[in-house]
């Protein structure tokens, strides 16, 4: 297929979200209201660099993929300040446990229980199909999964913002962007090069 082929039946007149996470809940709000027929993934479009939705036609290679594009994309565009990125967040799960209750109804609902390095566990809003024929251990599991990975965000989030203001931030210019101010963690996992000067140099 051209290269115009290619951008008319990935880019051309979808939507676009701003990040992966934004793509997922929008396929997790279709999937709801009964929209979505057959298995959609969220892809980060190389034309327009921004996460469209569409209709997959293999397995999609679940987050690996995506959370490398985010990670690309932060260096990218220089966003590498403290923040939490999504090899802390899955490195911070130290176990998931799914747990499912069977309705009255014969409704499932699915929740993930994700078990932190700390010992604090969290889990999210259940997964659950609105016609239990269309129940799906894998899809039910996912979504389980990612609504709880949803509410790890903000905590982990506050955690760095908190260990951030507790301690002491060194000021260092970076020597690959001569006079931009970068804002350097001292957190014990950061290494700062030899020679870097502190405190402005
Ligand atoms: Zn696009």
């Amino acid at each position: 297929m051209s290269l115009e082929g290619r951008r008319h039946r990935s880019c051309t007149g979808k939507v676009k979200h701003l990040d992966w996470w934004t793509a997922n809940e929008a396929i997790r709000d279709l999937t709801r209201r009964g929209r979505v027929e057959g298995r959609m993934n969220a892809y980060h479009c190389r034309f327009c660099l921004t996460f469209h939705i569409g209709h997959t036609r293999r397995q999609p290679e679940r987050q690996s993929m995506n959370d490398a594009d985010i990670e690309a994309m932060s260096r990218a565009k220089g966003l590498t300040a403290p923040r939490v990125t999504p090899a802390e967040l899955r490195d911070n799960i130290v176990h998931t446990t799914i747990v499912k209750h069977i309705a009255e109804s014969g409704q499932v609902l699915r929740w993930a229980v994700l078990t932190t390095r700390s010992g604090f566990a969290v889990t999210g809003r259940p997964s659950a199909s609105v016609s239990s024929e269309n129940d799906d251990v894998e899809i039910g599991e996912r979504v389980a999964i990612d609504n709880a990975t949803a509410e790890l965000w903000p905590l982990m989030g506050y955690a760095l913002r908190e260990r951030l203001a507790r301690e002491p931030i060194a000021h260092v210019k970076d020597n690959n962007q001569p006079g931009w101010l970068n804002i350097v963690e001292t957190a014990p996992h950061v290494t700062l090069p030899v020679g870097t000067p502190l405190f402005g140099g």
